[in-house]
């Protein structure tokens, strides 16, 4: 069986400043080295401050992952060498007396899998190497600091995942989750970082750093189980150890540092106090978490009665829950639902189209109100809707100018029943004959009117007509 584990790391990029001094959280907007002070570039006798809005939303992300938050948290030094590094050593967190880290012992629901969370800690993001020029030969690595000292969230799963797309499903999941809490802008480059940890069949475990995408996670989860099959089938050991991810060659290579082999000499940065998050501090935070995808499927299904398919669809899609939300009443939801989650999905089903849509709330209360008084057929509400999505027109004024209106005049309706009985001589031989046939002649009348005459009225004219 493969066994993945994932660490994924997130700016809170919603924060006005640094972790541990009041340079701009938001470091892309300047030039090199100039988002730095004596705290980010840990000059001597420099000492940090702890922004408290980031241990809050650090919190509000562990509740929001069902995690236990204790009420005191410590920081320790994460010693290493490294450029990007600035003080030589890395403010991070460590369960070592007792859970001191922001969250732990959570879990995410993927698709009817419990996909463990097992650490949430607050750290310090370093800075950033540049390698100048294209060549990836250059002997030229230039360092920007603006980056160092951003808050950033370690988020460690336990290795509950049985394949690369519950991976990805669990990303979305999650950078959903992000958003909905207001910390973080997961789309913003470099925002979301993630490692993995594969095995299969219990063997060695390896690990796979450096991946910028989610993208590319996926991929390199996909070739690293392949890589791992191939020498398995071969008897060949697979050894513990961690790869990168070639970003360019789409490949997992052997990394030659031995980074598990380091020893960090951890210990308590004792210019951070220990710090108490009171039970009043954490009440409030749970009490202003967003609602869970999980309650809000739960709300979907109970309230308006909605089948649990298309809940899950609402509530974990944040475009399609709002759209929902504002758009149905109670008499009207389940009908507003199943528009969005049979017809409308396929003209917003990409970032792009979504942000090209016109579409409002209000277009899809209207769309139903107009269904439900037999103003437009069901088949015509999808023209109505692709036309909408483009360009935002009201859909009384595509009623006018599209001609979509619906035909209910049943005279005028058995005049088309009646071209068409005269055009289709042998189907309606068939369908005295066959009654299951008569749908062939609905379809007729369905194309002669463009989808405007109510199918079910055809029907029965039709039928009576068939005598
Ligand atoms: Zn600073």
């Amino acid at each position: 069986m493969t066994k993945i584990g994932l660490e994924i790391h997130c700016q809170l990029t919603k924060l006005e400043s640094k972790l541990f001094c009041s340079c701009k959280a938001n470091y892309r907007e300047f030039k090199p080295n100039h988002n730095i002070c004596p705290v980010c570039m840990g000059l001597p006798g420099s000492l940090p401050r702890l922004n408290q809005k980031a241990v809050e939303s650090a919190t509000s992300i562990a509740m929001a992952l069902s995690c236990k938050t204790p009420e005191k948290i410590a920081f320790f030094r994460k010693n290493y060498f490294y450029p990007d590094l600035p003080k030589n050593f890395q403010i991070t967190q460590l369960n070592v007396y007792g859970d001191m880290s922001i969250g732990g012992e959570g879990y995410v629901d993927v698709e009817g899998a419990k996909i463990k969370i097992r650490r949430i800690q607050l750290e310090e993001d370093p800075g950033r190497l540049i390698y100048e020029g294209e060549s990836e030969r250059t002997k030229i690595t230039l360092v920007d600091y603006n980056r160092a000292g951003t808050p950033l969230v370690e988020i460690v799963t336990d290795p509950d995942f049985e394949n690369p797309r519950q991976v990805r499903v669990f990303l979305n999941i999650l950078s959903d989750l992000l958003k909905n809490l207001g910390v973080s802008e997961p789309g913003l480059e470099g925002a979301m970082r993630a490692d993995g940890n594969v095995s299969i069949e219990g063997g060695n475990k390896v690990e796979i750093k450096n991946i910028g995408s989610f993208h590319d996670l996926e991929k390199a989860l996909h070739f690293e189980i392949t890589r791992q099959e191939s020498l398995s089938e071969r008897d060949i050991e697979i050894v513990q150890e961690t790869r990168h991810w070639d970003d360019r060659r789409k490949i997992t290579v052997s990394s030659r540092s031995k980074e598990e082999d380091q020893d960090y000499r951890y210990f308590l940065e004792n210019d951070i106090p220990w710090v108490k998050i009171s039970q009043e501090t954490r009440d409030s935070l749970m009490k202003n978490l967003p609602e869970s995808i999980s309650s809000k499927k739960e709300r979907f299904v109970e309230k308006f009665d909605i089948a649990p398919q298309v809940a899950d669809i609402l509530a974990s899609d944040k475009y399609y829950s709002d759209l929902f939300e504002n758009a149905h009443s109670d008499s009207d939801a389940k009908d507003i639902a199943n528009l969005i989650t049979t017809d409308l999905m396929g003209f917003v089903d990409t970032k792009e189209k979504r942000e090209e849509s016109k579409l409002t709330s209000q277009h899809l209360s209207d769309l139903i109100a107009a269904i439900n008084d037999k103003t437009l057929t069901r088949t015509s509400s999808k023209t109505a809707l692709q036309e909408i999505v483009k360009s935002g027109k009201s859909v009384k004024e595509l009623l006018i100018e599209m001609d979509l209106g619906q035909v209910s005049d049943s005279s005028e309706i058995e005049n088309i029943i009646m071209q068409v009985f005269e055009e289709e001589k042998q189907a309606v031989l068939d369908a005295k004959e066959n009654p299951e046939t008569v749908n062939y002649l609905v379809g007729k009348v369905m194309q002669k009117t463009k989808g405007k005459a109510d199918p079910t009225q055809t029907l029965e004219l039709i039928k009576s007509k068939l005598g």
